[in-house]
């Protein structure tokens, strides 16, 4: 007998309970994976992370083959595509893990209804691409958690799955064909930072993080120079590490920083679960609050400036520049870079969301448009009117200047924490610099967005 798997954001061989159970039941398997242009058209096809997708397939198929299989490419519609190799290897089952955005839910049923229609079983695993399920706990009266206090109270006192090890052996039918696989040369338009992927990238990160960082974790995770964090979010992103390992691991590991570590992955669920349930705050508000963001000529201006990092405020200006060296943005400089955005600039929080998609190895639809709206406050922040005020922030950290000097070489002569206040240099040095003034004055900026909102 055979059975399919079909690969999505999972592109990995360990504790992927897909696999586990179609090796289980079938002698022969096909590990499927499809590039469908219907992704692409939702807004997934930017470089970067077309680049880290080679990478992981590339990663995939050689796990595959050291265990006497492969994977096989197809281009195309996925339920068409799964239709077609279904039939072909007569496979009697598909196995995929369960999505939880709104495209992914759409292809489900329609895989559903497509292979019902040929006498094909589809099972859907849940906690592949999360580590506890979207819905798995919910408060009493809603279906979802829109605070995370309560929501993590729950999530870590739920029990989670072993994680399961990379199967041993699999083959695969000798009369299913593949594409060639694509390689990350081929993909024009990268950073020139951008991290590798693929399985064994993710699991050497995650082993030596744990090992040598993750002490330092709950100190350092908002030490922006420190550049302390996993770093794993593209890993999780797409699957080459499993959320329920990632969890089972830290725990392991024990301690401050590997528990603060966790309480991160649980955010990462929060999200997910916000959306499965919400499906329309990819786009509209979680909470509408009637903004009225600013439109026009300025207002396009004020968003090229911080898309470019040319704020004039060095720490936004760096966070934005990171963004395009790496494809990949520090925690506390997205939320630096989208409060400035969304609160000193008064625009709309879409356009951020929509430049941060098109840059980030890890652009997430849960965790990017939710955090944005976190930011912004139209999403699930218990304090929807706070505004970071960037020097402050700067000055917190990255006392000694350093991310800005590694990200903002116009400033690299720049000592000290002098560095996050170019205006106030003496005329003559401020002249020799080719960076900008400040495209915002805070006070004028925090009175606007207050009367905006209403707030006295
Ligand atoms: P670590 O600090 O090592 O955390 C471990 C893991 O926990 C991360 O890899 C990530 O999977 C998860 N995590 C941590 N914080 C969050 C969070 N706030 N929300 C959801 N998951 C979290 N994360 C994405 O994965 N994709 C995105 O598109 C994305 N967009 C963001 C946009 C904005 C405006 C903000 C403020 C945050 C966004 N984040 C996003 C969340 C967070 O910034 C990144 O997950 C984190 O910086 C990744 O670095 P790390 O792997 O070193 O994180």
């Amino acid at each position: 007998t055979t059975s399919l798997v079909l690969f999505t954001a999972d592109l990995r061989l360990h504790d992927h309970p897909p696999l586990r159970a179609a090796l289980d039941e079938a002698d022969e398997i096909v590990p499927l994976f499809v590039r469908d242009p219907a992704v692409d058209a939702a807004g997934f096809a930017a470089p970067n992370r077309l680049a880290f997708l080679h990478d992981c397939l590339a990663d995939l198929d050689a796990a595959l083959r050291e265990r006497g299989g492969r994977l096989v490419l197809r281009s195309g519609d996925t339920v068409e595509q799964v239709r077609e190799v279904a039939a072909t290897a007569d496979a009697r089952t598909v196995h995929v893990a369960a999505g939880t955005s709104a495209f992914a839910r759409r292809r489900e049923e329609r895989l559903r209804t497509a292979l019902a229609a040929d006498r094909r079983r589809l099972d859907v695993h849940d906690e592949v691409v999360t580590a506890l399920a979207p819905g798995a706990v919910t408060p009493g009266s809603t279906g979802h958690f829109a605070v995370f206090t309560p929501y993590f109270r729950r999530w870590s006192a739920e029990r989670l799955r072993t994680p399961g090890r990379a199967p041993q052996a699999v083959r695969v039918p000798d009369a299913i064909g593949s594409e060639p696989l694509p390689s990350r040369a081929g993909v024009p338009g990268t950073s020139p930072g951008l991290a590798a992927g693929g399985e064994r990238v993710a699991r050497a990160r995650l082993a030596s993080w744990l090992r040598s960082s993750a002490d330092a974790y709950e100190r350092r995770h908002d030490d922006l120079a420190a550049d302390g964090t996993s770093r794993l979010s593209p890993h999780l992103h797409f699957g080459t590490l499993s959320p329920v390992e990632a969890v089972h691991r830290a725990r392991a590991r024990g301690g401050p920083g590997a528990e603060a570590f966790v309480r991160q992955l649980a955010w990462r669920d929060f999200h997910q679960q916000v959306l499965a349930a919400r499906p329309d705050a990819a786009r509209a508000d979680y909470r509408p609050r009637h903004d009225r963001w600013r439109t026009g000529a300025a207002a396009r201006e004020d968003l090229a400036a911080w898309r470019d990092g040319r704020t004039g405020y060095p720490i936004v200006d760096a966070a934005m520049r990171q963004l395009r060296e790496e494809g990949w943005m520090h925690n506390r400089g997205r939320l630096l870079a989208a409060s400035f955005l969304t609160k000193t600039l008064y625009l709309d929080w879409r356009h951020g969301a929509r430049h941060f998609l098109d840059l980030l190895v890890d652009g997430d639809v849960a965790a990017n448009q939710l955090n944005w709206q976190w930011v912004a406050g139209t999403g699930t922040d218990t304090r929807p009117n706070r505004v970071l005020n960037p020097l402050r922030q700067a000055l917190r950290y990255d006392p000694e200047g350093a991310y800005v000097r590694r990200h903002v070489p116009e400033l690299a002569a720049v000592r000290g924490s002098a560095v996050h206040r170019p205006w106030t240099l003496p005329a003559p040095e401020r002249d020799r610099l080719d960076y900008p003034a400040p495209i915002a004055d805070l006070a004028e900026a925090s009175a606007r967005f207050r009367a905006a909102r209403g707030l006295p």
